[in-house]
């Protein structure tokens, strides 16, 4: 079964596996933890699980935590050291309150803390993919957060809605609930007169993105809605549901999914493993950028070739991840490329008979191949 609808959500049959991210502002006020509200969170969680459904928590809320603690400014976003001192003081509140929560309904909680490259690296990304799955075969329920207070600022998710997202890719989860405190994503900005909700989203196009109002309301995570939608977008790709909806209110899982309150995005394809862990990839090594042609060529599922690039951009070994582009700069596609930055420089625009002779040794059959490519 698929998910067409937010009810899905709560179905097992629909939903085997769903993660559930909550944002910082959810968590804590202004007086700390918002411990009675997650008390209820955590109730519904234990009755997915009761319906059979696994669960993945996705957990914001360290630095904001740790800067309350602290007494640091600016919600502790005041400098990158201020944010990660404050992560690794509420990290622990967090986790242990998680444990406890969860362990009061009889539930293991496991924690992750993950970097945007142990899941960029195909290798690390295959062993979180193995730690999740086990942990879920064991009954726990992991609760993940970025490990912010290592990562630095080039390598940084920076944002809970996108790792959520490629937790969702990794442990082959069938959907997202992302609980903010919106109802979901609205016309226009929410607060002008006549903003409708959008229920169903079939497509992350450059209308809808046109919608989202910039970083987050509350100032206390550094989500809002243009990460919200770059998760989404990562989701669809992947044949994951994707959900927006508010935390705001007493039981939400139960208000998204039984009151239909909130926006569902829907799955446009079906990419598994590695294309879905390339087209879900947040940052590439460099850059292809080819002409009209090769990027026909490339929507009718050719492969790459030299001939159709008129530019390389980026520092980028044989195997590593690239983006293609087109002229003005769309990424049209991701795929690991099949020479280094060089060599596709020194063969870019050339017919593949001359290739031999340019490189001095036998070439390969693609710049990228087929197969190791995602059109975007
Ligand atoms: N990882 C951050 C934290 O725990 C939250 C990131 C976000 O706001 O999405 O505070």
């Amino acid at each position: 079964m698929k998910i067409a609808r937010l009810s899905d959500l709560a179905e097992k049959s629909a939903c085997p596996r769903l993660v559930v991210k909550v944002g910082s502002s959810l968590l804590v006020g202004k007086d700390g933890v918002r411990r009675q509200w997650l008390e209820g969170l955590v109730t519904e969680i234990a009755a997915a699980r009761a319906r059979g459904q696994e669960v993945i928590v996705v957990s914001s809320g360290a630095i904001a935590l740790g800067a309350a603690r602290l007494g640091l400014d600016k919600g502790g976003r005041g400098s990158l050291a201020d944010a990660q001192a404050a992560a690794a003081v509420g990290q622990i509140a967090l986790s242990g309150l998680w444990a406890e929560l969860l362990g009061a309904h009889g539930l293991t909680a496991a924690q992750l803390l993950l970097t945007l490259e142990d899941l960029e690296d195909r290798r690390r990304y295959l062993n979180a993919t193995a730690t999740l799955t086990r942990l879920l075969d064991a009954g726990a329920v992991p609760v993940i957060n970025e490990n912010d207070s290592v990562a630095t600022q080039e390598i940084r998710f920076g944002d809970n809605d996108r790792l959520a997202a490629r937790v969702a890719q990794a442990a082959g989860a069938s959907a997202v609930l992302l609980l903010s405190d919106v109802d979901g994503l609205f016309d226009r900005n929410p607060s002008e007169p006549g903003a409708t909700r959008l229920g169903e989203v079939r497509g992350v196009t450059a209308e809808i993105h046109a919608m989202a109002t910039g970083g987050s309301s509350s100032g206390m995570g550094s989500g809002g809605m243009t990460s919200k939608l770059q998760a989404a977008e990562i989701a669809e790709r992947a044949g994951i549901a994707l959900a927006i909806a508010s935390g705001l209110h007493d039981a939400p899982i139960a208000r998204a999914c039984q009151q239909g309150i909130g926006t569902l995005f829907l799955p446009r394809r079906k990419d598994a493993g590695r294309k879905a862990w390339l087209g879900g990839r947040l940052r590439l090594k460099g850059a292809l950028v080819i002409d009209a042609g090769a990027a026909k060529a490339l929507g009718k599922g050719s492969s790459l070739l030299a001939a159709g690039i008129v530019r390389v951009e980026g520092e980028f070994q044989r195997g590593d991840a690239v983006a293609v582009q087109d002229e003005r700069g769309t990424t049209l596609a991701h795929g690991l490329a099949e020479y280094d930055a060089l060599e596709c420089a020194r063969l870019m625009g050339r017919q593949s008979a001359e290739h031999a002779a340019i490189l001095g040794y036998a070439p390969r059959s693609a710049v990228v191949h087929r197969d190791q490519m995602v059109v975007l």
